[in-house]
């Protein structure tokens, strides 16, 4: 039966959504305070759909590490704990709970259901809709520096093929014939990689810009510009949403504003441990284009990762938990920059480069909030951290087959609100 349903945010998540829920003959309204679609996370992100990098934050050893990173202001995962910042310090001690071998393994396990069935629907939504977002098809080769994480490299890429996922082990030679622009670091620290020839990689904000149009062509009025302050509830169901513009009623609701998500329903009594993991990135315009990789790379040593986007080189990573400023750091910048001059140094010219940061909506476990709620007409589509691009055209399925009433096609165990209770 054909509803009103609305959709609070347009990121990638929200924009993916409302897609999903036009082919099903829903008339959609999308609302967001950006004058666009996919302008704050879902905007310069590392482009990865990487379904092969799932592995959670939470694992034994992630609190020593985060330890000793703590008082290195350049460090891949900054926590700034000594402010006052309940959120974080509640969220902080739910990621310690999550930090044991058990919980990391379960945790993956949930990941690399709905990643996998994530990357099939953006493939079929690609195929029905010939949609172009500076797409390469070629994998995600994840590259070594020291033999060690190598070694741990190749553990985990057993542990994928378990679930069907082809993981290729590679020498550095292996990697240079996969990636010529490799050449220069072969002759330095690189002691070989694994690809996933399977994972992708594209732009996640011209995709969602791309979905928007198509979208509107199918019933979805998207409304921008205009901010969600509250969404009102009649007993156990929500009767409307109050905006700074006015107020929207729909059959359904779905929540889908990434890191700003808990604000929202913290009036319901739900409580989201959903904080925000602020990263960075810099894009670079390629002036040498056999210097730039065309694969997309996964620096394992570096915790960054490399993406081509046509003429433009994307270079994205570090983990910063302090709240919700959108600051740009430039002492967060410089490893980027740094890495990108060391590992393609004749990619670019690296003259006109745009730094960017976005926040990350992250959970304890790493894993993303997608499912019903107490409130019967209301659908949560959010903490997606890490993977929202890899997640997200998934996730959307997930939300428009609750909502008609059909069976998704995976399991939700373990991905919904309910794990948290
Ligand atoms: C540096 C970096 C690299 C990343 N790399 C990858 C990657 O390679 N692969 C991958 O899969 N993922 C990656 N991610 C993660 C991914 O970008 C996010 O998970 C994803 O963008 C989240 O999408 P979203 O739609 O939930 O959130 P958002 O894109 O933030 O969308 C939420 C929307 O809600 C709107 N909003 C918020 N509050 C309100 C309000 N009160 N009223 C109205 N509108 C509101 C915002 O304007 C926004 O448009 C990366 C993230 C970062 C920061």
């Amino acid at each position: 039966m054909s509803q009103h349903i609305v959709v609070l945010g347009a990121g990638v998540v929200g924009t993916t959504t409302a897609f999903a829920l036009a082919a099903d003959g829903h008339r959609v309204t999308v609302i967001d305070r950006q004058p666009g679609p996919g302008l704050e996370t879902s905007f310069a992100n590392g482009a990865q759909i990487s379904a092969c990098h799932v592995k959670p934050w939470a694992e034994p050893g992630a609190p020593w590490q985060a330890l000793k990173w703590m008082f290195q202001a350049d460090a891949p995962l900054l926590i700034k704990p000594f402010r006052w910042d309940p959120d974080l310090w509640r969220w902080g001690l739910r990621f310690l709970t999550k930090c044991t071998a058990a919980q990391a393994r379960e945790s993956m396990n949930r990941a690399l259901r709905i990643a996998i069935y994530s990357r099939s629907v953006l493939g079929a939504w690609r195929q029905q809709t010939n949609i172009q977002y500076d797409q390469v098809l070629r994998g995600i080769l994840h590259i070594y520096r020291s033999p060690a994480e190598f070694e741990k490299g190749k553990a985990l890429a057993a542990r994928l093929s378990e679930f069907g996922l082809r993981q290729d082990i590679l020498d550095p030679d292996a990697c240079v014939a996969c990636e010529p622009a490799l050449a220069h670091l072969a002759t330095r620290d690189l002691v070989g990689g694994i690809l996933s020839p399977e994972d992708e990689s594209g732009d996640a904000h011209r995709f969602t810009a791309e979905l928007a149009k198509l979208a509107q062509a199918r019933n979805v009025t998207f409304r921008f510009g205009e901010t969600v302050k509250t969404i009102d509830r009649d007993g156990k169901r929500i009767c409307g949403i109050s905006t700074d513009r006015g107020y929207v009623e729909g059959d359904a609701v779905v929540l889908a504003l990434g890191s700003f998500s808990p604000r929202l329903t913290r009036e319901l009594g739900l409580n989201l441990p959903v904080y925000p993991a602020k990263g960075y990135s810099i894009t670079a315009h390629v002036t040498k284009s056999d210097a730039a990789p065309t694969v997309s790379i996964l620096d394992e040593a570096r915790y960054m990762v490399f993406s081509r986007l046509g003429d433009r080189l994307r270079v994205a990573g570090t983990v910063e938990l302090g709240g919700w400023s959108m600051d740009l750091d430039p002492v967060r910048v410089k490893p980027l920059l740094d890495n990108a001059r060391e590992t393609f140094p004749e990619a670019s010219d690296y003259g006109e480069v745009a730094p960017w940061c976005g926040l990350r909506p992250a959970t304890p476990d790493s894993l993303p909030i997608v499912g019903a709620t107490s409130f019967e007409n209301l659908f949560l589509n959010t903490g997606h951290g890490t993977l929202g691009w890899t997640m997200a055209c998934g996730s959307a399925k997930v939300i428009a087959d609750l909502i008609a009433g059909r069976q998704p096609e995976i399991d939700l165990e373990g991905l919904g609100i309910a794990r948290f209770a």
